[in-house]
């Protein structure tokens, strides 16, 4: 038997459930709290980097922040981070703060919200193993936060963050200048996406990180320009 369409049903009673439905995301959105922004009076922006550690480009970018003076905030993939546990105490002991982002970077859209949380609790874990120490700070892949994204983070007692400028360094032929050119609007406040590998690549040409490692000296330049510190998500 074919389900009925939300056509055959009663005007009122497709109104009351989508309302309660919205409501009711509504409101899971707003108590899972995900953050955007810092205070923008701290005169301070993050950079975050997002689904590494990558054995070739995590290491080339904690040169560059090394040799800058930089701390950054790593949202880590959970299956990454235990393949790669060096690299995660790398990190840490570079004096950067790290997080987790999912344990295998799935389109949180497509799982209920049982497998979704159990996705998101067992990356957290992953990295807390690889670290050593607590790693709240959590990243949804994609950004996702409505309904059940929101529900999961909550289950998982998530401490969510997004971010307020996207240069698109995820996208295949994104250049240097492209990703620099994306941060141009920088100021105080800001959370900056970027990424030192690719979950999930559009084309295989995104999984070459260096222009967002070569991007790093020229956006660091810009917030410096305009008296802003570079600080570590908490
Ligand atoms: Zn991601």
């Amino acid at each position: 038997m074919r389900p009925s369409r939300p056509a055959d049903l009663p005007a009122a009673a497709r109104r009351v459930p989508g309302a309660l439905r919205g409501r009711l995301a509504t409101a899971l959105v707003a108590r899972a709290g995900a953050r955007r922004s810092l205070d923008p009076a701290a005169g301070a922006v993050a950079l975050t980097f997002d689904d590494g550690p990558d054995p070739v480009f995590t290491p080339a970018l904690l040169d560059e922040l090394a040799r800058l003076q930089v701390t950054a905030t790593f949202f880590l993939v959970g299956r990454r981070a235990e393949a790669h546990p060096a690299l995660v105490r790398r990190i840490l002991a570079d004096g950067h703060t790290v997080g987790s982002h999912s344990s295998t970077h799935p389109d949180p859209w497509r799982l209920g919200l049982r497998q979704l949380a159990g996705d998101y609790r067992r990356g957290r874990s992953q990295v807390e193993r690889a670290a050593g120490r607590p790693a709240p700070l959590f990243r949804p892949p994609k950004g996702y936060v409505n309904g059940t994204g929101a529900a999961a983070m909550l289950a998982a007692r998530a401490r969510p963050w997004l971010w307020t400028i996207d240069p698109h360094d995820w996208e295949p032929g994104a250049t240097t200048e492209s990703i620099v050119a994306g941060v141009s609007g920088l100021g105080g406040g800001d959370v900056v996406l970027l990424h030192d590998a690719i979950e999930g690549p559009l084309a295989p040409a995104a999984l070459d990180r260096s222009a967002t490692v070569a991007a790093v000296p020229a956006i660091v330049a810009l917030a410096r320009g305009r008296g802003l510190q570079l600080t570590a998500l908490a």
